[in-house]
């Protein structure tokens, strides 16, 4: 990395001493994994920080969606977004369930309920949408659906740690939502992931099914996976916990630069902050429209990469793009016209807690200056 660059996003550290300290501790107790202490102390206070009634670590944000299909018994069709992360479809490729694509709404980047029950099928047999960039996904739509034709709802909540709507965790929504803890995300274990539950019941068997479905020593009560966190990432995980808001603030302060600096520049958009939500700053999006800004997407993403400045077409090209999942039916462009256009305009501009004054500038005048 040159020394002038400005990466997309950084890493939240943990101070080195107080890990050291918590390293000392796993040392002494050499208890390294396996529901440990740590562990079991991260999930309360996930729970806690989250607003939710039980969180279940894992050790990435993949592993909670493809165990989430298998908890539910999830077969056949399941509705989802191309605009997303392509984990978010592999879950589903992974269990056998064919993906049906559905596009998007303009103003959140989410799933359109309103293109939801169209795409319904005998087949049908849950909705997988996302809260894409942490902004919830319009939940009470969603579930009127889901209760009119019997679907689950799982969310795929990696970008939304944190959220609430007036008040309420957005990952209290549907019948499970995950998370993920990667490194790039706001808050990270190096690599984890969680799913938030709302039973006691499901926390024990999604409990057992991401350690290879033991329900004690000699007792097997399904197919399960390894998808355990480690004493050291839970460790790491506890000390985040602790910064997280402080993270979420600077982030906060980034994107209110970026408001005032880019609201009155022809041809670009971006999103407000929603009445009544939590929101976490996770990315900052913004929307090329090329006619009025003299220069399409990708004329600006390079400009602005010759610069030093790595934003990223984050989400291009869409899951419904790649060539695994091209050929389903529910993949042509003329079934997503808006997720087409959001992939072909969007630049997710550098956003970090750790983003100096300098840089925010130095990204602001890359886009004001043409
Ligand atoms: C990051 C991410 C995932 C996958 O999480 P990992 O922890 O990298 O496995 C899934 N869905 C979305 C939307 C993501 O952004």
């Amino acid at each position: 990395m040159e020394a002038n660059q400005i990466t997309v996003t950084s890493p939240l550290l943990p101070d080195l001493n107080e890990f050291n300290e918590l390293l000392k501790e796993i040392w002494d107790s050499k208890w390294i994994t396996n529901n440990g202490s740590f562990h079991r102390r991260l999930e309360t206070a996930l729970a806690e920080y989250l607003k939710v009634p039980y969180v279940s670590l894992f050790t990435n944000g993949t592993l909670p969606l493809i165990t989430a299909l298998q908890a539910l018994r999830i077969t056949g069709e399941v509705i989802t977004t191309p605009y997303s992360f392509v984990a978010t479809t592999h879950s589903l490729w992974w269990n056998n369930i064919k993906p049906v694509f559905v596009d998007i709404e303009w103003e959140t980047g989410c799933i359109d309920p309103n293109k939801i029950e169209a795409a319904i099928t005998p087949r049908t047999t849950a909705i997988m949408p996302v809260h894409v960039y942490g902004k919830p996904c319009n939940v009470d739509a969603i579930q009127a659906i889901a209760d009119k034709y019997g679907l689950k709802v799982i969310y795929d909540a990696a970008h939304a740690f944190g959220v609430e709507v007036n008040g309420e965790s957005i990952l209290n929504a549907g019948d499970m939502s995950t998370l993920s803890f990667h490194a790039t995300k706001v808050y990270n274990t190096i690599e984890g992931g969680a799913m938030v539950m709302h039973d006691e019941q499901t926390k024990k068997r999604i409990d057992y099914l991401k350690n290879f479905g033991f329900a004690g020593e000699t007792e097997v009560v399904g197919p399960g996976i390894n998808s355990k966190m480690d004493e050291i990432r839970s460790a790491y995980g506890l000390l985040n916990l602790r910064q997280v808001d402080a993270a979420i603030e600077a982030r906060h302060q980034v994107a209110i630069r970026y408001r005032e600096a880019l609201r009155d520049v022809e041809g670009i958009t971006f999103w407000d902050d929603l009445p009544g939500v939590k929101h976490n700053y996770s990315y900052f999006p913004i929307f090329v429209d090329a006619e009025k800004y003299g220069m399409t997407r990708d004329e600006l993403y390079f400009k602005m990469k010759s610069q030093g400045i790595l934003g990223r077409r984050y989400f291009y090209p869409l899951i419904s793009e790649f060539s695994t999942y091209r050929g389903l039916p529910s993949a042509a462009p003329e079934n997503l016209p808006v997720a087409h256009k959001m992939a072909d305009e969007v630049i997710c501009l550098p956003m970090h807690h750790a983003l100096s004054e300098e840089d925010v500038e130095r990204i602001i005048n890359a886009i004001v200056e043409k």
